[in-house]
């Protein structure tokens, strides 16, 4: 039996990103997404309040908060405020996520200590132009010499991939090897031949910053390695069993904004001389919405808390992220229905939610893969 009642310091974290995400979030949403505009002055905001690095050790200036469930109430509310800034610090949390777990304290106070003191940015690279689905047929290379290793690679489609403070990446130091040569790094983002490349233009999410990162004989010390030479692999994934409770979390704060502005809606608009939410039709829709907003959370929470047992291959985040990203892609395109034209408009705000919600299918994994981690699971 899970319990979900939550703890004072949850509920807090919840204000504080409800609070972030109504005032300071929502007001600039939208022409964030329509210049395309890096969300700069929000992430310098979200650091003062600790909503960046809360997860970091707090011997290192974070706040020590390190379980997922917290990390999903307040991805869900930044995400209710705008799911692109909701990646962007998201972004730092996920590449904090292997330094946790692998990283020495002499690492984590050297490495993760500037990110904090700048309010600056992580990002995590796995993916390639040629490996995505299939990180372990990554290219990019990492040779030992002396006391470092040299890097050499393109990883592509890197939230914050460019503009990042500080990266983990992965590497293979054998390609031979296959996922047993897949090496983890840490390295600062002012190191030489490390340069963003390409900045991609989005459907959604478009005030994140997703781009190439270009690595031309990177010099990294063998001291930034994460973990054993060949360890990356299996850190990737349990990264990413970790992880994704916060995609479903990114998902469900997109669903709950749609049903939510779809519901107000259909109060106010009439038409035949009467609300639109008289029509026992539209009442239909949005009680599946609503129901299907809080199966979503529940599938989130109770992800997030299996993250705790410590237990590799985490099946259950593979469900919950599968699950609350199709439920956001549902709930939006109903969302827009419910608004009818004007849900197509730009002027509206369920036409971005429609398209922040796609790529909560995609990342971190496409639904196709999560659906195979069940399998794998339920077969085996
Ligand atoms: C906005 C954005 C942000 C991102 N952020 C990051 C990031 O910060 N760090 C990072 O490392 N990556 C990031 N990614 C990359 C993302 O995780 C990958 O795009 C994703 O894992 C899919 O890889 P791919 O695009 O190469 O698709 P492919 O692997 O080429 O897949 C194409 C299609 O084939 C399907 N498919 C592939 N293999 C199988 C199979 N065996 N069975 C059934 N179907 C299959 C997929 O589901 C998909 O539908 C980001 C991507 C985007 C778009």
């Amino acid at each position: 039996m899970i319990d979900f009642t939550l703890t004072d310091e949850q509920r807090e974290m919840r204000d504080l990103a409800h609070t972030f995400a109504e005032q300071e979030i929502r007001p600039v949403a939208a022409e964030l997404d329509e210049k395309e505009e890096f969300p700069w002055e929000l992430v310098r905001k979200a650091g003062e309040l600790g909503l960046t690095t809360f997860a970091f050790p707090e011997s290192v200036g974070g706040l020590g908060i390190t379980d997922e469930l917290t990390n999903c109430i307040i991805t869900e509310e930044l995400s209710w405020g705008c799911a692109g800034v909701a990646t962007v610090l998201g972004g730092t949390h996920l590449a904090s996520i292997p330094i946790l777990l692998a990283g020495t304290d002499e690492q984590k106070q050297r490495l993760l200590r500037p990110v904090v003191e700048r309010n600056g940015l992580c990002a995590m690279a796995l993916t390639e132009p040629d490996a995505g689905s299939d990180v372990a047929a990554m290219t990019t290379t990492a040779r030992r010499d002396g006391d470092s290793y040299i890097l050499n690679g393109t990883k592509r489609f890197i939230t914050n991939g460019g503009i990042a403070d500080l990266y983990v990446m992965f590497a293979t130091v054998d390609r031979a090897a296959g996922h047993r040569g897949v090496t983890a790094f840490i390295i600062p983002g002012d190191t030489p031949g490390l340069s963003g490349g390409k900045k991609e233009k989005k459907l959604g999410i478009r005030c994140s910053h997703t781009g190439e990162v270009i690595l031309e004989d990177v010099r990294v010390p063998a001291a930034n390695r994460l973990g054993e030479e060949g360890s990356g692999f299996r850190l990737a994934m349990t990264m990413l069993d970790r992880s994704r409770p916060m995609v479903a979390a990114i998902a469900l704060g997109i669903a709950r904004a749609a049903y939510e502005y779809a519901r107000d809606y259909a109060k106010e608009r009439v038409q035949f001389g009467k609300p639109i939410a008289a029509n026992q039709g539209l009442q239909f829709m949005l009680a599946d919405m609503v129901t299907k907003v809080q199966a979503a959370r529940l599938m989130t929470w109770w992800s997030a808390k299996v993250t705790e047992t410590g237990r590799q291959y985490l099946y259950e985040s593979s469900m919950a992220k599968n699950f609350a990203s199709d439920v956001a892609m549902e709930v939006a395109t109903d969302a827009v229905q419910i608004f009818g034209g004007y849900g197509y408009i730009r002027e509206y705000p369920v036409e971005k939610l429609f398209r922040d919600a796609k790529i909560t299918q995609i990342y971190e994994g496409t639904n196709q893969i999560q659906k195979m981690v069940v399998a794998s699971h339920i077969l085996k």
